[in-house]
């Protein structure tokens, strides 16, 4: 009998990429491939890349250049790369000229071509490239094989109409496209048909669902629906923007009692000179606003965000104006990000470029804002019991499992691991400043 020939995917960047990962396992899973545990055991590997940072694409570079030797010794193996950087032309005519070991090279919108272009190389051994700007059609053919049995992200819109001047995301995920809510609800009555629990529905910017339908179906919409799915018991979103959140969204959290209580809300800058800049069309005023507003509906909420340093033309009265609105928002944690210069981009071109001793200066000032509120926050969950979805057994202990709150925070503690994927009550009795511990009540 044919030995099984095995894959393994290895992924950079956000949800979107994972989620994305997943559907490209169902499709080798299809062909007759089985998931390998690392590149030198497998007889296929796909790189799933991310362009946010120069430093991830860095990264990539790095991880193709090792698999040379590899390539040399095995040459049948085959070397895929997907994702956000191969949609970018550069990128593309770096990788054929210096990494001409790679095999296969396909973008964010082509995933389901991927039988073919295997076919292709097989049969040619020249390297595939197939890379298109946009698809319009969201394909509704594809399954995922999911890390996961018991909670999972559904794709609700894909790319981003918003533009911020900084990012690619718009140039490398196309436009937006939302999916329609029954294939949206179908998908997850199937998963909650085979126990799954917890639903992060997905999109550079949820809020906007539905915008392109000729009906009024929106984003709360779709929220109540899935709120209805029988055995859902959590529902999570990622990402939303500020500039399109609505009262009926913030009122959700009152009246969907499956909805987390956590919202993570991208603030980037704190001053309303770098938001414009960035093109993010709502100012800080606005973006305490709704805080206040979500505070008033949901007092212990966990509010998480995303933040940009050193923009270009950032001053420090810009950067003090961010640790003034990290300290009055009392964010739980976030993400922090040093500005990454993409090439394409309209900041690209700014003037002004921040050197790199000044952002990173900048980076741990916000760090040492940030950290001590979010141990604050921790610590008021202390002696208190939570409701933990248990995920997995701690990679350094096996008495020791993990686990997430309803705010998404993160629980060590004993148990045995047929308690994986149940929801059980935790007694939060150590708070750190990024995971708690805590005691099976
Ligand atoms: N669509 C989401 C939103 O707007 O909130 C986030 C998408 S992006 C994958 C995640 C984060 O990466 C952004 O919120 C931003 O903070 C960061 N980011 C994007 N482009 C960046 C750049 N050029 N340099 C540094 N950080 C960047
Ligand atoms: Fe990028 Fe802005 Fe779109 Fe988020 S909303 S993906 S930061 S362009």
């Amino acid at each position: 009998m044919e030995k099984i020939k095995a894959y393994n995917i290895l992924t950079y960047g956000c949800q979107m990429n994972e989620h994305d990962s997943e559907k490209i396992s169902w499709i080798l899973d299809n062909m007759g491939y089985g998931s390998g545990n690392n590149n030198e055991e497998c007889d296929l590997i796909i790189y799933n890349t991310c362009a946010i940072r120069k430093t991830a694409e860095e990264k990539i570079y790095g991880q193709l250049g090792a698999l040379k030797a590899l390539k040399r010794d095995r040459p049948d193996l085959i070397i895929g790369v997907c994702g956000c950087m191969m949609q970018k032309e550069e990128i593309v005519d770096t990788i054929t000229s210096k990494f001409k070991h790679v095999d296969i090279i396909f973008g964010t919108n082509n995933i389901h071509k991927l039988p073919q272009l295997i076919n292709n190389y097989k049969k040619t051994g020249e390297t595939i490239i197939d890379i298109i700007e946009e698809n319009r059609e969201i394909d509704e053919s594809l399954g995922a094989v999911r890390k996961y049995n018991f909670k999972a992200f559904v794709n609700i819109t894909y790319g981003c109409n918003n533009f911020c001047t900084y990012c690619v995301v718009p140039h490398t995920r196309g436009r937006e496209r939302s999916r329609k809510p029954e294939y949206i609800i179908k998908e997850i009555e199937e998963l909650a048909n085979h126990g799954y629990k917890e639903i992060t529905l997905l999109g550079q910017n949820v809020n906007s669902y539905g915008k392109t339908f000729n009906n009024n179906y929106r984003f709360t919409n779709l929220l109540k629906d899935v709120n209805n799915i029988i055995r859902i018991e959590r529902i999570r979103f990622m990402t939303s923007h500020p500039k399109d959140i609505s009262k009926e969204l913030i009122n959700s959290y009152n009246e969907l009692d499956k909805l987390c209580s956590h919202l993570h809300l991208p603030v980037q800058s704190g001053s309303n000179r770098i938001l414009k800049k960035m093109n993010r069309k709502y100012t800080r005023e606005d973006y305490l606003d709704i805080i206040r507003q979500v505070k008033e509906i949901s007092p212990h909420i966990t509010l998480t965000t995303d933040i940009i340093v050193g923009f270009p033309g950032e001053t420090e009265e810009d950067f003090d104006e961010t640790i003034k609105l990290v300290k009055e928002v009392e964010f739980d944690s976030a993400y922090t990000f040093l500005y990454s210069l993409r090439e394409g981009t309209p900041a690209a071109r700014f003037k002004n470029h921040i050197d790199y001793r000044t952002k990173h200066d900048r980076f741990q000032r916000l760090l040492d804002v940030l950290n001590p509120i979010g141990l604050e926050k921790n610590q008021n969950l202390l002696n208190k019991n939570v409701a933990v979805l248990v995920e997995d057994i701690s990679s350094t202990n096996s008495n020791i499992l993990n686990g997430r709150t309803l705010g998404g925070k993160l629980v060590h503690f004993k148990g045995d691991k047929d308690k994986i994927g149940n929801i059980v009550d935790v007694n939060i009795t150590h708070a750190k400043t990024f995971t708690l511990e805590g005691t099976l009540t």
